[in-house]
């Protein structure tokens, strides 16, 4: 049967992962059709890297993402390394720009990307429907069924790609579909939760520290795993965000998840050693006799920041550091070096970036990103159980998980795998 309802390969999900698996398996000569729930396509590359999107990352290699993760994600890796991928955005006419080892387009504007991929895909033979939710995959004596839209419409194809993310921002399409999509393929599911997302503390002087950004180092602890990173900070009202943040919440949300204790330490003057701090307080009590706590620390950290240390020690803001004494001075500086939170929540897939879980790793083979136990079948994207750091590392994956599974896909549809 050739008609307008049968391919070689459908791939259900037209974000970061389908649209370059779609060009890729268009490119080596596959028809290929795109189904995309949502009414344009790429729509979450659209809010990536505050709308300019961080394809990737200079360092990326396996060692990017979890130790348990390596292994898995490393051939997909190799199939596409950086430089290659740099070549391949040229190529679609989105060179990649380099801001500290992160890379972004050119043009500064994720938009570019999105619309840069899906022409791409266009252009080498794809077919991309929009507003076509994949409902069913079922696999035939020969190939698939895939249900999509409305109407239910019926589509046959030889290979599959499910490509539908997992739940993060889910206003962007990607709600956890595809793990109703896997499930009913009898693929094993690992629990999904946010990874990274702001943190939720009872402080209870978070109305005082509201709004201000500053560098700081965060810690989280958690028996023998420890995760730190260090940059801007966001202090709000319900605990705190920002990139930094967001790097050490995989392990907070474990940690919460399952009830094992944790703590969690912010560093507002990370570039200070204490000792140096202790003895920066003993010169300025000292040669600043008549200044406030607030003129004292007012060149090193933000003001609402030092009302919160003042506060939290019993300081007054007005008493000049000759009657504070040193002693006080010390205990802020203390304060601001390790400052303890209690982390109780963390924000849900809303505001989360990516998700840890999805599809076990176990059920695909590494070297394909063919579900071990049901030939032509894909699973790429954040929809495995893949998430690395904020730096362009999960672009990144989506990138080289969709590359594989397309050239995977074309061997399959070959007969050659
Ligand atoms: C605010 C924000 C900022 C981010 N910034 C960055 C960044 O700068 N750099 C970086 O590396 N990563 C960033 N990420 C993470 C990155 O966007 C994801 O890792 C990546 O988009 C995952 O790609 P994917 O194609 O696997 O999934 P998605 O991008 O989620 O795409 C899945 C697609 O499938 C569609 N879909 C879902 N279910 C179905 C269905 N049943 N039928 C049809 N279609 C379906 C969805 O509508 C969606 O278009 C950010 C994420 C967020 C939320």
């Amino acid at each position: 049967m050739t008609d307008e309802r049968t391919y070689d390969l459908i791939i259900a999900g037209g974000g970061a992962c389908g649209l370059f698996a779609a060009r890729r398996a268009a490119a080596a000569g596959l028809r290929v059709l795109v189904l995309e729930k949502k009414e344009r396509t790429g729509k979450k590359i659209l809010i990536t890297g505050n709308g300019r999107c961080n394809v990737s990352n200079l360092s990326v290699s396996a060692d990017s993402y979890p130790a348990p993760m390596r292994a898995f994600t490393a051939p997909a890796l190799d199939a596409l390394p950086v430089k290659t991928l740099m070549r391949e955005f040229s190529a679609i006419g989105v060179p990649l720009v380099n801001r500290g080892d992160c890379l972004y387009p050119r043009s500064g504007q994720a938009a570019s990307v999105a619309d840069a991929l899906a022409l791409a895909s266009r252009e080498a033979g794809a077919i991309l429907k929009t507003e076509s939710s994949v409902r069913s995959v079922r696999k035939m004596r020969q190939g698939f069924r895939v249900t999509a839209g409305e109407e239910g419409t019926q589509y046959f194809s030889k290979a599959v790609l499910l490509a539908c993310g997992l739940k993060a921002a889910p206003k962007t399409g990607s709600d956890g579909s595809g793990l109703i999509l896997a499930a009913s393929l009898h693929l094993p599911v690992k629990p999904v939760l946010p990874a990274l997302t702001p943190l939720m503390c009872a402080e209870p002087l978070a109305g005082v520290w509201a709004g201000v950004r500053t560098q700081a180092r965060v810690t989280v602890s958690c028996g023998k795993e420890r995760a730190e990173d260090t940059g801007e900070i966001q202090l709000t009202d319900f605990g705190i965000s920002g990139i930094p943040v967001f790097q050490v919440s995989r392990l907070a949300v474990q940690a919460l998840t399952c009830g094992t204790r944790f703590q969690t330490r912010l560093d507002f003057l990370p570039e200070y050693e204490a000792e140096e701090l202790m003895r920066l307080a003993d010169r300025l009590a000292v040669s600043f006799a008549d200044r406030n706590i607030l003129q004292l620390l007012g060149g090193m950290l933000p003001r609402k920041l030092i009302q919160t240390l003042a506060r939290k020690l019993d300081i007054s803001e007005k008493a000049p550091a000759g009657v504070l004494g040193k002693e006080r001075l010390r205990r802020a500086m203390a304060l601001a070096k390790d400052f303890p939170v209690r982390v109780t929540g963390y924000k849900d897939f809303s505001q989360a970036q990516v998700c840890q879980g999805g599809v076990a790793r176990e059920a695909v083979d590494p070297q394909t990103m063919m579900a071990v136990k049901m030939p032509g079948l894909f699973l790429a994207g954040e929809l495995l159980d893949v998430d690395g750091p904020c730096g362009g590392f999960n672009l990144h994956w989506a990138w080289a998980s969709g590359n594989l599974a397309a050239k995977s896909a074309a061997l399959y549809v070959r007969g050659k795998l």
